[in-house]
């Protein structure tokens, strides 16, 4: 019996391109998403898309919340989206003793997120329908200390 070929390509079941799958030991990643509802293999370019196109249609989405260059921003997995992050502040929680909140601008609109605790970087986000900047918002700053600036760098956030 032959011995069945490696697979070295897959097929995007989003753009239908044929991609190079990467060699899993020298990467230790697949190269590809699974999509939940089909089982199909997604490349990472369309999983950026998606989250995307999710976030746009639905004003919800799930994104994780990392420091890169000294700014915090907001990504998806496998980091092909990537916002930056207006503002933040952190502020005690009872439960997850931490809770810090981000604001950000996409698809032209304000958005917040929300994020609990040190051990997650899970941010949940979602679109302000009153919500709105005034004013100048002080980019979010890298604390040197800790994971999150303190005090809370946002300011001028008022209310229709
Ligand atoms: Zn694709």
């Amino acid at each position: 019996m032959a011995k069945p070929k490696r697979e070295t390509h897959f097929t995007c079941m989003d753009c239908r391109e044929s991609i190079a799958l990467p060699d899993y030991l020298a990467t230790g990643g697949a190269g590809y998403a699974i999509d939940v509802a089909t089982g199909g293999r997604v490349c990472y370019p369309c999983c950026g898309k998606n989250d995307e196109r999710n976030m746009r249609e639905t004003g919800k989405g799930v994104l994780y919340l990392v420091a890169r260059d000294g700014k915090y921003v907001l990504t998806n997995w496998p980091a092909t989206l990537t916002i930056p992050v207006d503002g933040m502040s952190t502020s005690s929680h009872n439960i997850a003793r931490t809770r810090t909140d981000v604001w950000f601008t996409f698809d032209g609109a304000q958005w917040h997120g929300t994020q609990y605790g040190d051990m997650s970087q899970i941010c949940r986000v979602q679109r302000n329908k009153r919500e709105r900047y005034v004013g100048h918002l002080a980019p979010a700053k890298l604390s040197v200390t800790g994971r999150f600036p303190t005090p809370p760098e946002i300011q001028n956030l008022k209310r229709d």
